[in-house]
C-alpha cells in the first residue's frame, strides 16, 4: 500500500483532530478567564499565611483532582504538585505558582476582600494576598486546564508547582518554601529541565510583560549586628563603653561601604538597618546593641564580599571603642537569575503571547524570590504580568504588599496567556539549539 491511499485511508477512519496533528496553542486560556477569576477570589477570601496553606492546599488538590491529575500533596508540608505526560514524548518542565499570604490587613474595600486574621512572630495580624499570589494559583490552575485539555496533542511532561511560604515562615532563619520543597526531593523523581514562573506586579500596567535577560530579582539577607560594650551611667560616658554610639558607627560606615567600595556601576547593593534596639532608660548607657536589617544583592561574589567588608567595619569600630561585636547573616534568598540561553528562547515566546510592543525590558528590581531557589537547580525563567488598569499610573497605584493592592483581574489572561505559551514553544522544540 503506499503512502498516501494509508493517509487517505487514516483521514477516512479516524477522526480529523487524530489525523491532522495540529500543534497546542494558547488561545484556549481565554476559555479559563471566568474559573480564574472564581478561583483567585476563592483565594482571595481565605488568605493563609506561609506554613499554614492548609485550605489553599486542599483547594488546589481538589480543582487539580477534577482536571484528571493525580496531585501529590504535603511537600514542605502545604506543597502541592502534579505531573501532566502529553500524549507524546518530549521534554520535562515544571511551572511553580507560590501560595502564602501577608500579615497585612486589607484595606481594598472589595467585595471579596479578606476578613482574615492570624497571629504572625507572636503579634495579632490582619492575613491578606496582599502580593498577588492568589492570582499565581489561579493561572497556574488556569493554564494546568487549558494543557489538560490539549493533552493528545502535547509532546512531554508537565509538573505543576504550588509552593508555599514564598515570603517566608514565621520562625526567623527558618528556610522558606522553595528550599523546603527541594530538601524534601520535590524533583528528584521527575526531574524538569527547565523552570517557569510568574509574578503579578502594579508597576506594569495591565497587557504588559516585564522580562530581562540575566539578574533579574535580588539576593535578600538578614543581618543582625550585636555590639558589646559595658554598661554605666549615661552621666559617665568614660567608665564604660557605649554600644549605641558603635551601633551608629558601624551603620554609619556601611553606608560608606556601598557607596566607596563597591562598584555600583556594575551592580548595585543596598544595605538597610530596619531595627536599631538598646537600653531600657535615658540616663544609663547600655550593656548591648542589637541591629538587624537586610541586605540587597545580584552577584554571589559582591554579596560575600559585603558580608566580609560588614564584618570588618563592625569589628573594627567595636575594637577602637573597647568593645566588640558579631555579624550573623541568614539568606533569605539567592538573587533570581534568568538563564540568557532559556531567555532567548522565551523572549519570543512572551512576544507572541501578548504582543512584541507589550513585552518591557525590566530593570533590575530589589525585592526578592525563592524561585530563585528552584532557577540554581536548573535553568530558569521568570517575568512580571503587569496589573494596573488603563487609567491608572502605575508609578503611584498601591503596590504589591500594601493594604490597597488591587490587581485587574484581567491580567490572570495575560499571565496565563504568557506563561501557556513559553510552556508550549518550550515543549513543542522552538528555538532549541540543534542536537
Ligand atoms: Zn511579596
Ligand atoms: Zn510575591
Amino acid at each position: 500500500m503506499s503512502m498516501p491511499r494509508l493517509l487517505c485511508l487514516l483521514l477516512s477512519t479516524f477522526p480529523l483532530s487524530l489525523a491532522v496533528a495540529a500543534p497546542p496553542r494558547a488561545e484556549p486560556v481565554a476559555a479559563q478567564q471566568a474559573a480564574m477569576v472564581q478561583w483567585r477570589r476563592d483565594f482571595h477570601r481565605h488568605p493563609e499565611l506561609g506554613g499554614h496553606e492548609t485550605r489553599t492546599a486542599e483547594a488546589i488538590a481538589r480543582e487539580l483532582r477534577a482536571m484528571g491529575l493525580q496531585p501529590r500533596t504535603g511537600i514542605a508540608r502545604t506543597g502541592v504538585t502534579a505531573v501532566l505526560k502529553g500524549a507524546h514524548p518530549g521534554p520535562r518542565i515544571a511551572l511553580r505558582a507560590d501560595m502564602d499570604a501577608l500579615p497585612v490587613k486589607e484595606e481594598t474595600g472589595l467585595p471579596f476582600a479578606s476578613t482574615a486574621t492570624s497571629t504572625y512572630r507572636g503579634q495579632p495580624v490582619g492575613v491578606m494576598h496582599a502580593c498577588g499570589h492568589d492570582l499565581h494559583m489561579a493561572i497556574l490552575l488556569g493554564v494546568a486546564r487549558a494543557l489538560v485539555e490539549q493533552r493528545d496533542q502535547l509532546a512531554g511532561e508537565v509538573m505543576f508547582v504550588f509552593q508555599p511560604s514564598e515570603e517566608g515562615p514565621d520562625e526567623a532563619g527558618a528556610p522558606f518554601g522553595a528550599r523546603l520543597m527541594l530538601d524534601e526531593g520535590v524533583f528528584d523523581a521527575f526531574k524538569p529541565e527547565a523552570v517557569f514562573g510568574l509574578h503579578v506586579w502594579a508597576g506594569l500596567p495591565l497587557g504588559q510583560v516585564g522580562f530581562r535577560s540575566g539578574p533579574l530579582l535580588a539576593a535578600a539577607d538578614e543581618w543582625t549586628l550585636v555590639v558589646h560594650g559595658r554598661q554605666t551611667h549615661g552621666s559617665r560616658p568614660w567608665d564604660g563603653v557605649d554600644p549605641i554610639t558603635i551601633g551608629a558607627q558601624v551603620l554609619l560606615g556601611t553606608q560608606s561601604l556601598v557607596a566607596r567600595q563597591v562598584n555600583i556601576a556594575s551592580t548595585p547593593v543596598v544595605l538597610t538597618a530596619g531595627q536599631f534596639n538598646s537600653g531600657v532608660r535615658f540616663n544609663i548607657i547600655p550593656e548591648e546593641a542589637r541591629l538587624v536589617g537586610t541586605l540587597r544583592t545580584f552577584d554571589t561574589a559582591v554579596r560575600e564580599d559585603v558580608i566580609a567588608r560588614f564584618g570588618r567595619i563592625a569589628q573594627d569600630y567595636a575594637h577602637a571603642a573597647g568593645g566588640s561585636a558579631e555579624l550573623s547573616v541568614v539568606n533569605n534568598a539567592p538573587a533570581t537569575i534568568n538563564d540568557p540561553a532559556l531567555a532567548r528562547r522565551v523572549l519570543p515566546s512572551l512576544q507572541a503571547a501578548v504582543g512584541a510592543g507589550n513585552v518591557v525590558e525590566m530593570p533590575l528590581v530589589t525585592v526578592s524570590e525563592d524561585f530563585s531557589q528552584f532557577a540554581n537547580a536548573m535553568p530558569g525563567a521568570y517575568f512580571f504580568v503587569g496589573t494596573t488598569p488603563a487609567g491608572a499610573d502605575p508609578a503611584s497605584a498601591p503596590i504589591n504588599h500594601s493594604p490597597r493592592y488591587a490587581p485587574d483581574e484581567a491580567a490572570l489572561e495575560v499571565g496565563a496567556r504568557a506563561l501557556l505559551q513559553v510552556a508550549l514553544d518550550y515543549l513543542g522544540g522552538k528555538g532549541a539549539p540543534a542536537p
